[in-house]
């Protein structure tokens, strides 16, 4: 009988091994793959910020699993998960329901032989006061979407008014910096389009840090780097200030001070979703992930494995795998050849993990990073168009795992094409 593997989300991890798995085995019935996501279309998480700025626009760039799985021999289902229950090899998908709250598919439950959750990760407000109430979490598309909406609504009132926004954002990791940078050239090229009232004087970015650089993740010359084309850009660096506090008006930090914004937006840290809390029956680490181990299967279960940001798989190093996308991506190879060669009755292959270095988006025009060499030659440090060439290429090669190298270069072309065209920027 067709053994049937059921991926939970669609994102950086997910999505590249439901394609896989589906155009291997998938369209030859060898195995029945499933996958299940709460959203209908697919946009790569590291351009979220680009979604929440408008530069680029979910309902062109973004996939949709239906056709994508018609296409790519998985089978697409909508739905939430909520439980999972491994004894009886099964998991419960939430009630779906309508803009009025009525219930128009009741609870689910779906059966499988194997189960891959890759449900990614949130942002960590560290049970900061007001936090949750009143920034935005700018983790999944639906926050990408609030943020946008908000944007438009501050921009319309400015361009009125004239008076002054504000946007603080929490956490200068790579997404507090990408998305500061893309803020300031949104605002260079809203004039193009009417807003002719609104110039740069009207807008404050503020950056705030707890470490004492940007990027404390990332080698020095790299925080260096983008610290200065960030202060360059204007935006409001604050480094070495907690939060203790948000409210309404803006940020209140350890020291007292207030840092008055009109959007605030959270972009700090990383933990697993909080519907892990209900996993009961997985081990679940504090920081609600879920604990794997070298060949992402969890724990003391059979039969279930997890990947990417709701993962800790810790390192012979004793570090965790880093929440990124490239560390979603490789997991996903290495699932998809463990499973290739389980199929064969090969052995499998333990995970390991190559840090290919990191590259922050400086907006459109330029990027910042560094690229590990080999072990004689250590990092070196990249930026410019460059860099920005190489932080596209990231994206290609997420491409390239969806649709194969062929239909990759072709989708991509179109979409080049199309932004030659379209508007540079989503302004409804
Ligand atoms: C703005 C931003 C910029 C970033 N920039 C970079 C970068 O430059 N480089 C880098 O390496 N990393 C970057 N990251 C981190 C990177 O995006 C993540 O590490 C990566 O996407 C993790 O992949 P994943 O598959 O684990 O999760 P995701 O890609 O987040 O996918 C999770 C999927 O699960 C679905 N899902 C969630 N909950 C449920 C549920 N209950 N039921 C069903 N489906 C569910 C979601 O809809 C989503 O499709 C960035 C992140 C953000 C937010």
């Amino acid at each position: 009988m067709t053994q049937k593997i059921v991926i939970v989300g669609g994102g950086a991890a997910g999505l590249a091994l439901a394609s896989r798995l589906g155009r291997k085995f998938g369209r030859s019935k060898q195995l029945e793959v499933c996958l299940i996501d709460k959203n209908t279309i697919h946009i790569w998480k590291p351009k979220l910020h680009e979604v929440a700025v408008g530069v680029i626009d979910q309902s062109i760039e973004g996939l949709q699993y239906r056709d994508h799985g018609l296409k790519n021999g998985y089978q697409y289902i909508r739905g939430s998960i909520e439980n999972c229950a491994p004894d009886q090899k099964c998991i419960y998908l939430a009630p779906v329901l309508n803009d009025d709250n009525e219930v128009i598919i009741p609870q689910r439950k779906i059966e499988y032989d194997y189960l891959v959750l890759a449900l990614g990760g949130v942002s960590n407000s560290f049970n900061t006061l007001g936090a949750e109430k009143n920034c935005i979490f700018l983790d999944s598309l639906e926050s990408a979407n609030r943020f946008h909406d908000k944007l438009l609504d501050a921009l319309l009132q400015l361009n009125e008014t004239q008076t002054h926004l504000s946007i603080g954002i929490v956490g200068a990791g790579a997404t507090g910096v990408e998305l500061a940078a893309e803020l300031h050239h949104v605002i260079e090229s809203v004039t193009q389009y009417g807003y002719t009232n609104i110039s740069k004087q009207h807008l404050e970015i503020h950056l705030i840090e707890a470490a004492d650089k940007v990027l404390p993740q990332l080698p020095e010359q790299v925080s260096f780097r983008a610290q200065a084309v960030l202060a360059k850009l204007g935006i409001k660096l604050h480094l070495t200030v907690q939060v203790k506090e948000v409210t309404k008006a803006g940020f209140i930090t350890a020291a007292g001070e207030t840092i008055n914004a009109n959007i605030k937006v959270w972009a700090a840290g990383v933990k697993g979703p909080k519907v892990l809390e209900n996993f009961s029956a997985l081990p679940i680490t504090a920081r609600n992930q879920i604990e794997v181990d070298h060949y992402m299967k969890v724990k003391g279960i059979d039969n279930i494995y997890a990947l990417g940001d709701c993962a800790q798989l810790i390192l012979d190093t004793g570090k965790p795998v880093p929440p990124r996308a490239q560390a979603a991506a490789q997991m996903a190879e290495t699932l998809f050849k463990n499973i290739s060669a389980q199929m064969k009755q090969q052995p499998q292959k333990a995970f390991v993990y190559k840090d290919y270095g990191s590259l922050v988006s400086l907006s459109r025009f330029s990027a910042v990073g560094n690229l590990m060499g080999n072990l004689r030659t250590g990092t070196f440090f990249v930026e410019g168009h460059l860099a920005r060439l190489m932080y596209i290429s990231l994206y290609q090669r997420h491409l390239i795992s969806l649709y194969g190298w062929f239909s990759a270069f072709v989708y991509r072309l179109a979409q080049r094409l199309l932004r030659w065209k379209r508007p540079k920027l989503k302004l409804h």
